[in-house]
């Protein structure tokens, strides 16, 4: 009987998911992640390379990414390519896309996963504060998606994932800048799919929830027992896990989803329908000064 993969994190191959790996799924597809060294972007690496992907993963720390690298080859024995990249730099950008080609030959998937984020209330917020994560999120997934639609994709094809959230969806509080540069992917993900289409390149938005295990929800999360009364008001009552997100994102990445362009697929188990907005939190940041 063969084997079940090893895990790479410790809820990473979840019983009840081994049997689901299909490894023709991405077979010799090639996919660049921004943020793949970590959290969410890390998890959605190892679940394309358990389905047959190779990977580049681009984040600000070659150690962080070279890390993962090593570890996620380890486990899958698929590719991994390791690279420093500062999303807000175009030609920092350039260059790495130039070394995935050179390695690679090609790249299928762009998984924009690179995000900064923090509470603050807009008040206190710093203008440079706002425009940082701004230039992370929003300009950053453009300079990708633009370097790798000049360089592969307008005469190869492609898919583009942009994860964003659901943040501007109904107004979060300490939230306005990571909720306004989620909302301007979101309507990136419909221009570029409208524009680009045409050259066989989709393009759709993941907006995952409050997941487990990830720097997202330690920094946004506060102390556990306000997130535990507001997942248990959720519809599915408890948080997602990242294996949950990388099944959405392979979904989107595959030819599953061949007719799928220019859409935003929420993964938050209902959570921003019935989520309270807690007003009172504020209260907390009164004298909270942002300065980055
Ligand atoms: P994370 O582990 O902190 O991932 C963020 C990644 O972005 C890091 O690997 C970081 O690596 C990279 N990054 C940051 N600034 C960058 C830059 N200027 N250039 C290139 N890379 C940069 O956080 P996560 O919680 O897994 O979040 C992953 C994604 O899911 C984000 O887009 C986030 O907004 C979204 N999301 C998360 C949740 C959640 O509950 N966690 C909920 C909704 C949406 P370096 O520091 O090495 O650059």
């Amino acid at each position: 009987m063969a084997q079940p993969p090893p895990d790479v994190e410790d809820d990473s191959c979840l019983p009840e998911y081994r049997h689901l790996f299909h490894p023709d799924l991405l077979r010799d597809k090639v996919a660049f992640i921004t943020g793949g060294g970590s959290g969410i972007g890390f998890r959605i690496a190892e679940i394309f390379m358990r389905h047959g992907c190779h990977t580049v993963i681009a984040s600000r720390s070659l150690p962080r990414v070279s890390m993962a690298a090593k570890k996620l080859a380890a486990a899958t024995g698929q590719r991994c390519l390791p690279l420093s990249m500062d999303v807000r730099a175009p030609p920092a950008v350039m260059a790495a896309v130039d070394q995935a080609l050179k390695e690679f030959g090609k790249i299928d998937i762009l998984i924009n996963c690179a995000a900064g984020n923090f509470l603050c209330p807009a008040s206190a917020l710093s203008f440079n504060a706002f425009k940082t994560v701004m230039d992370i999120d929003t300009v950053g997934t453009f300079n990708v998606s633009r370097v790798l639609y000049e360089k592969f994709f307008r005469d190869h094809g492609g898919v583009i994932v942009n994860i964003t959230a659901t943040l501007g969806n109904r107004g979060q509080v300490l939230q306005v800048h990571a909720g306004s540069a989620k909302a301007a992917m979101d309507a990136m993900t419909r221009h570029l799919a409208v524009e680009w289409g045409p050259r066989n390149i989709r393009v759709n938005s993941l907006a995952p929830g409050p997941i487990s295990g990830t720097e997202g929800l330690r920094r946004l999360g506060g102390p556990q027992a306000s997130v535990n009364t507001e997942v248990l008001v959720s519809p599915l009552q408890r948080l997602g896990n990242k294996t949950e997100v990388a099944h959405s994102a392979l979904y989107l990445a595959s030819p599953l989803a061949s007719y799928v362009t220019g859409a935003v697929l929420v993964v938050d188990g209902g959570a921003w329908l019935t989520f309270p907005n807690d007003v009172r939190r504020l209260a907390n940041f009164g004298s909270f000064s942002a300065k980055l």
